[in-house]
């Protein structure tokens, strides 16, 4: 997959060496010499990373990056030509993921992207992605086609048990057994009723979808789509 680099840079010989840099390796570029327009740019066109320095004509570079920032997590990397502006700058919170001083080697420019890239796309353990729902496990969070479910706590237990393991039948047992400290008096009823709630929840994101069934004397399963 070819990343595409936006490059936000007002000196025109530092920006032709970016450009041809990034080529060389494999990125296709974007580029402005100048704040303007930037924002809206990136609104309309995905990039994989910003290079942003940080004293530019019309729209300095902070506000760029706050901008950008109200609407995107898109990776950006902040350039000043201060080494005593970096401590400013990630005390302003900018949301930037990284700060390079200049002068630079173009060497390094794209190490400091490649490394960004890489932190930026490692897949994470902590989320399940499965049959178009995602499941942040640490945030308690399940999202259906990018809209967030609104489970409770135990609805999410339930539907991470089933989800983790799609196509497998758990019994009441199991499931009473998964959510340990909540369902000291919890009967198969209840988890039935809950298995209820978590199937009108995914409705209401999309009618008709019914990725839990039940077998018949065992238990409920996930099907996989
Ligand atoms: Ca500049």
């Amino acid at each position: 997959m070819t990343h595409k680099i936006l490059i936000v840079e007002d000196e025109e010989n530092i920006a032709e060496v970016l450009i041809a840099y990034s080529q060389q390796q494999g990125f296709s570029t974007e580029y402005f010499n100048s704040g303007k327009g930037v924002v809206n740019f990136v609104k309309h066109n995905p990039v994989d990373l910003i290079l942003l320095d940080l004293m530019l004509p019309e729209v300095d570079g902070i506000t760029v990056c706050k901008e950008i920032r109200a609407f995107s997590s898109v990776p950006i990397i902040m350039v000043t030509a201060k080494s005593e502006e970096i401590d400013k700058l990630e005390g302003l919170n900018l949301g930037a993921d990284d700060y390079i001083c200049k002068p630079f080697s173009p060497k390094e420019v794209i190490a400091r992207i490649q490394a960004v890239l890489r932190r930026v796309n490692k897949p994470t353990a902590n989320i399940i992605r499965q049959s178009g729902f995602e499941v942040h496990k640490e945030d308690y969070v399940a999202l259906l086609n990018g809209k967030d479910i609104g489970f409770t706590a135990v609805e999410f237990k339930i539907f991470l048990l089933f989800l983790s393991q799609a196509g497998r039948v758990f019994t009441r047992e199991d499931i009473i057994n998964t959510l340990y400290n909540q369902a000291l008096d919890m009967s198969d009823r209840n988890i039935d009723n809950h298995i209820k709630n978590i199937r009108k929840k995914i409705n209401q994101v999309e009618e008709g979808l019914n990725p839990i069934s039940a077998v018949y004397g065992v238990g409920y399963k996930f099907k996989a789509t």
